[in-house]
This record gives C-alpha cells, sequence and structure tokens, in this order.
C-alpha cells in the first residue's frame, strides 16, 4: 500500500508496514456488526439499521463516547469476504440498510466488499465529516446516504477537541460535495431514507456560539432542505480533560441553539430531552464479527 492520504491527515504512510493518525492497518478492523435502533427514525426505522461499526478514527475527539473502539482500536480484523459476509448476515436480518460508522480508513476494502456482495439496501456512510473530496469522489455512486457530523467552526475548539485545527475547513468542503453527490433527500413510502445528506451536531457545553456557527452554514451554504439532526446527549466521560467539557448541556444552552435552529428555518430531527438522558452506546464485543 502506498503512503495514505485517505483522509485530511494526509499521514503518508505505508499501512502495510506501520499506523498513521488512526492505528489501523490495512484490513478492516470491525468492533460490532448488528441491528442498531439508535439512529434518526429515517435511519433505524421499525427494523433498525444494519451497522457496522469500524475501529479506529481520524479525529478521536477526546469527549468520544465509543472510546474503546475510537481511541483503544478495541476490534477484529477480518477480510473483504467477511465484510461481504456481513453485508449480506445484516441484510438477511431484516436492516434497512448498511450503516458504516467511521470506515473511511477502510475505504478501498468497503469498495471491494460491495463489488464482492451488494445488498441491494441503502448503504450509509455515517462519519465524523472530517473527510477529504478526492476520498469522497471514490465513494460516489456507492454511498447512497452521507450521515456525517459538523461539530465545530472554530479551529480552536477542533484543535482542543480533536487535534484538527483544519476540522471545519475539510469537514464543510466535504458535506457540500457529499450533497452533491446525494441530491435532496429521498424517502419511500414508509418515511425511511433512500438518498440524501443529513447532518448531525452534537451541541456541546459551554460552547453555543459555536453551534449557531454551525447552523449558520447549513442555512447559508448547503442546498435548502437538507435535514439536521440536532443532538443534546452530550455525556461527559472519565477520559475526557478538556475543561469545561465535563456536564452536560443545561435547557438554558439546548433552548439557545434550538431556538436558533428554527429561527434559521432549519428541518430535520431534535432530541427530546428524554430520549437524550437514555442515550444508548452499544457493546464493542464483537457481535456479528
Ligand atoms: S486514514 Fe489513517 S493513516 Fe490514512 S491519512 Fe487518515 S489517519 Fe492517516
Amino acid at each position: 500500500m502506498s503512503g495514505c492520504t485517505l483522509c485530511p491527515r494526509r499521514c503518508g504512510v505505508d499501512r502495510s508496514k506501520r499506523t498513521g493518525f488512526c492505528g489501523m492497518g490495512v484490513m478492516p478492523k470491525v468492533a460490532r456488526a448488528a441491528l442498531h435502533f439508535w439512529e434518526e427514525p429515517c435511519i433505524s426505522g421499525r427494523n433498525g439499521s444494519g451497522t457496522v461499526f469500524f475501529s479506529g478514527c481520524t479525529l478521536r475527539c477526546a469527549y468520544c463516547q465509543n472510546h474503546e473502539i475510537s481511541h483503544l482500536g478495541q476490534g477484529k480484523e477480518i477480510t473483504v469476504q467477511r465484510l461481504a459476509d456481513i453485508f449480506k448476515m445484516l441484510r438477511d436480518q431484516g436492516a434497512h440498510n448498511i450503516n458504516l460508522v467511521t470506515a473511511t480508513p477502510f475505504v478501498p476494502a468497503v469498495l471491494d466488499a460491495l463489488s464482492l456482495f451488494h445488498p441491494g439496501i441503502p448503504i450509509v456512510w455515517n462519519s465524523g465529516g472530517y473527510e477529504t473530496v478526492d476520498t469522497l469522489k471514490m465513494l460516489q455512486g456507492a454511498v447512497d446516504i452521507y450521515l456525517p457530523d459538523l461539530k465545530h467552526v472554530s479551529p480552536r475548539l477542533s484543535a482542543l477537541c480533536a487535534q484538527a485545527p483544519d476540522y471545519f475547513d475539510m469537514a464543510s468542503a466535504a458535506i457540500q460535495e457529499m450533497c452533491r453527490q446525494t441530491g435532496p433527500a429521498v424517502y419511500d413510502e414508509a418515511g425511511m431514507v433512500r438518498r440524501g445528506v443529513i447532518v448531525r451536531h452534537l451541541i456541546l457545553p459551554g460552547c453555543t456560539a459555536d453551534s449557531c456557527r454551525v447552523l449558520d452554514f447549513i442555512a447559508e451554504k448547503l442546498p435548502p432542505g437538507t435535514p439536521v439532526s440536532l443532538m443534546r446527549q452530550y455525556t461527559p466521560e472519565p477520559w475526557c480533560a478538556i475543561p469545561g467539557l465535563d456536564r452536560r448541556i443545561t435547557d438554558k444552552e439546548y433552548a439557545r441553539v434550538l431556538d436558533h435552529f428554527q429561527a434559521l428555518g432549519l428541518q430535520g430531527y431534535i432530541q427530546e430531552k428524554e430520549s437524550a438522558d437514555g442515550a444508548y452506546t452499544p457493546a464493542f464485543d464483537g457481535t456479528g464479527v
């Protein structure tokens, strides 16, 4: 494998010999493959989303709830054939879609697996938004639904949380490319999304001004009607040492961002407080791998 430039870190390392920032080798590494019911209703539906949680991450946010896989790299290395078999297994279990979570380091393997077996249901690319346009172009035609985060605008906040001061520059360009590829969101008669981009934003404590800047970008630069999923379930984790991120958001902080969301005329998904309190992280125990 030549030097890896799959994500904006552009480590340039030969991952068959050593790892870059994401900590991953060439073979896909997966921590869980199972039906998942805690995505947006148009993704999870009644049957669940066939979710493949890949290990490693190109961002490794300090506050990540999936710390075991994103930071510690827990999971099992599998072959491309096994990945294709997992797609079939999830389809046969009744999944509405195949939901690939933080698969950026494994783009070539994902494309090879889909050429071995296409499950005939939408393919969802679920990522932190830290992508290059070149890598996204490799996915054009293979991915039906993009589910990116847009986390922060401030370079200082992105540097502090994810060692990525260029996060917004990269993610904003990436999400515009995603919108270009898919066009407007398309839903079936049951309300399940079949194609499109849904942008997620998690409100961080003490960072409502930055959240409003994220929403401003969406309103000003993305196609009108792009669905936005506004999430309030931020949970302080013991491994996060960033000052100020040691608490949940307050009702007042949420109301401020929600008011801005509504004033901008954005559409999409707004998380109720009750569901935020029950925020769910699955067990990364190798289920289905
Ligand atoms: S995918 Fe991993 S090795 Fe490749 S550029 Fe990104 S962080 Fe570096």
